[in-house]
């Protein structure tokens, strides 16, 4: 399935750029839920739609060679394939997991997995030392998040690949942030990427989707049995969403990378800011790793204000952006963590990763970054008086 292209043209230029029978230039969408089977003899590819479905194997196909893997898993959403992920374990195993993981993630590891005998530990995965000393003799599963949410920490991928391995574990990346636009867990050492597809992948704020990525036949076995068994599969419809948003992936990440860049740096001098939490600066503590790892620091940042109350006038100020829960759509979304992301945790467990309640956290869509910077300096002055700048 690999070809000579390069990702964007892979983009579009791949096994579904038109349909075989037809030669329409867009993947049908099949709603079959059964298929007719010749006889009791012979059965065809397809049976059952939750097991196999032409769109959804589409779309399965389409992100597995994007993310340099053999074989991809579509699921209802980016929690459904993470929990799927986690089905891989059993009782009385052991997750090392980064401590500012998805809000979502966390409750699952720490409300749901726990009920079942598998235990855990929350590390700072940027300090390799922390890591390793939280190695059980039953830890089976390393899980990543890079960069993290909302912090924007920055895990060295292939040095925990490396790590898991020496320990039998495998490796799980939550590459939703940065997409295989910038960066390829596989490529790394990961054992498993799993992606919420509702984010960059689509693009669109309109769809709620996941996906798993493998490149090991035997992982891909057990998955696709655990996506069959637990059943949360991606509907057709969806699917074809999916199948759409991908084509813009690679223009749309670029826009939003560079628009980042951009009102990062400008929040980063402005006064009414405390500051920008960015793996694009060059003094972020692992600027070198994304650099090494990545292909561009992402188009996702945070930043802190002077105080919860200048927050609260700048968000009550700002016109420009969704104020909303998630990220990675053509409109710039911005969040606040403490209420909506990682509203899970409690707020002890958020003060002590620093996810503070002066702290926003913004995605950037694709409109023009001066216009957004105008609208956050307008916002910003009111916030001004607060502190006397
Ligand atoms: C949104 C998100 C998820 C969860 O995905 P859903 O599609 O909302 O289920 C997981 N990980 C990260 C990093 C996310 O941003």
């Amino acid at each position: 399935m690999s070809t000579p292209y390069t990702f964007e043209t892979k983009l579009l230029h791949n096994k579904h750029k038109f349909d075989p029978e037809t030669g329409a230039v867009s993947v049908p969408i099949q709603h079959a839920s059964t298929f007719h089977q010749k006889d009791i003899e012979t059965f065809g590819k397809y049976d059952y739609s939750r097991s196999l479905n032409p769109t959804r194997e589409a779309v399965e196909e389409v992100v597995a060679e994007l993310e340099e893997g053999t074989h991809g898993f579509a699921f209802s959403s980016g929690m459904a394939a993470i929990s799927t992920a986690f089905l891989l374990l059993s009782q009385g195993d052991h997750v090392v997991i980064s401590e500012d993981v998805y809000g979502g993630t966390y409750r699952m590891v720490t409300t749901v997995l726990n009920r079942f005998g598998i235990d855990h530990t929350f590390v700072d995965m940027t300090n390799l030392a922390e890591v390793e000393a939280a190695v059980l003799p039953n830890t089976k599963v390393f899980y990543v998040e890079t960069p993290s949410n909302p912090l924007l920490k920055v895990t060295d991928i292939e040095a925990i690949s490396l790590l898991a391995k020496k320990y039998n574990a495998w490796t799980f990346v939550d590459n939703t942030f940065l997409t295989p636009a910038l960066q390829k867990p596989l490529t790394l050492g990961a054992d498993v990427v799993l992606h919420s597809a509702t984010k960059f992948l689509s693009g669109h704020s309109d769809v709620i989707a996941g996906v798993a990525v493998v490149k090991d036949a035997d992982l891909a076995k057990q998955i696709g049995y655990l996506q069959n068994s637990f059943g949360a599969v991606l509907g057709v419809q969806d699917c074809w969403l999916l199948l759409r948003g991908i084509k813009t992936l690679h223009v749309r990440m670029k826009h939003s990378c560079d628009g980042a860049k951009i009102i990062a740096e400008h929040l980063q001098n402005h006064p009414c800011i405390k500051k920008v939490h960015y793996p694009g600066f060059e003094d972020h503590p692992q600027y070198a790793i994304q650099r090494k790892q990545a292909l561009n620091a992402g188009a996702v940042f945070s930043f802190e204000l002077h105080s919860e109350e200048a927050m609260r006038t700048f968000v009550e100020n700002v016109k420009l952006p969704v104020f909303a829960v998630s990220l990675g759509a053509v409109e710039s979304i911005l969040s606040y963590p403490a209420k909506m992301s990682h509203a899970a945790m409690d707020p002890a467990a958020r003060a002590e990763r620093g996810i503070t309640d002066s702290l926003l956290r913004l995605s950037v869509g694709l409109e023009n970054p001066q216009d957004l910077i105008n609208d956050f300096d307008t916002a910003l002055k009111k916030t001004a008086a607060l502190h006397y700048i």
